[in-house]
């Protein structure tokens, strides 16, 4: 590990000011940054540690309206009642994280800003329609989730950008996230797709297709969700979705599987993922 200057912050206007230095790095949880410091994949002058800053955690409900701080860790999320009630993909998502020590340590601010296409709370953050909060030196602002990113490892966050808070505005009536992977433990995921669905007597009134590790950036499968809206889910608009959501996707090819085999697998994952969500509403 190269060596670096440590600070701990107490407001987030000096963390900020400090981040928007050059050569400068967060340090959350550490799960991604210290790993990639010891690989020399990460090299930053300076590291700075978001622990001392307050009101950065926690999970808190306003009506039909949950608000998670960028510092709770995913651990956290994974157990919350009321995730798992409202918002299950993403309580399911961050349960498929690393093992119960890395979850642990891991924040969802970390696992967002580290901007992985394989992320596995994004796609339940998608599907919940998360709005991200974001804070630096010049004020606030606040993006929607499926605009914060921009590639691989890549955000709209500008030099000293700190997300404070992910907003979920209502709750779907039903949801589920699906990580596929090649190894049953401590993989990441090789496919990852949540749906989120409103029903009204069985018409779905709203649904909402997220889709991770399939495209340089986490989607939204929007053509599938407005062929399933004002409609019942019958085996034909099933399998109309399925491939209205695989065709949205671009993956790649490489030693594992062909990307043709990769959208296939998107097809049959998002097929069964609305039939589990269908069948919770
Ligand atoms: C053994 C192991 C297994 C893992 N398995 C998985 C897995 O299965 N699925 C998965 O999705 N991930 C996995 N991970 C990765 C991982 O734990 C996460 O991505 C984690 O959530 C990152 O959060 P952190 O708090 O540790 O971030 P840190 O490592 O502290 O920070 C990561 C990056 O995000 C930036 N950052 C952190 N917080 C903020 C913020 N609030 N605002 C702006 N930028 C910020 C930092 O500058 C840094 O660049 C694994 C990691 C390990 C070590």
């Amino acid at each position: 590990m190269k060596g670096f200057e440590f600070f701990e912050p107490t407001t987030l206007a000096e963390a900020s000011q400090l981040f928007a230095q050059e050569h400068a790095q967060l340090l959350a949880g550490g799960t991604d940054l210290v790993i990639g410091m010891k690989a020399l994949t990460e090299t930053p002058q300076s590291v700075i540690s978001l622990q001392k800053i307050p009101g950065l955690d926690g999970i808190t409900t306003e009506g039909d309206s949950i608000s998670i701080g960028a510092m709770t860790k995913v651990r956290e999320v994974e157990l919350s009642s009321d995730i798992q009630n409202h918002h299950t993909a993403l309580a399911e998502g961050a349960s498929e994280i690393g093992s119960v020590q890395i979850r642990n340590l891991a924040t969802i601010g970390g696992n967002i800003a580290h901007a992985s296409p394989a992320a596995d709370t994004v796609a339940g953050l998608l599907v919940a329609d998360a709005q991200v909060d974001i804070a630096s030196a010049d004020g606030e602002r606040s993006v929607a989730i499926d605009e914060l990113f921009t590639g691989p490892g890549q955000t709209v966050l500008a030099p000293g950008e700190i997300i404070t808070r992910f907003r979920l505005p209502s709750p779907a009536s039903g949801s589920h996230y699906i990580k596929h992977k090649i190894r049953e433990v401590m993989d990441l995921a090789f496919i990852g797709v949540a749906a989120a669905v409103n029903l009204d007597n069985g018409t779905i009134t709203d649904a909402r297709i997220g889709l991770a590790a399939v495209a340089p950036t986490p989607i939204r499968a929007t053509e599938a969700e407005n062929l399933l809206r004002g409609n019942e889910l019958t085996a034909e608009l099933l399998q109309q979705a399925g491939e209205a959501a695989a065709a949205v996707a671009s993956p790649i090819s490489d030693l594992r599987c062909s990307a043709e085999h990769r959208k296939e697998m998107v097809d049959v994952l998002t097929r069964r993922t609305l039939q589990e969500a269908v069948a919770r509403a």
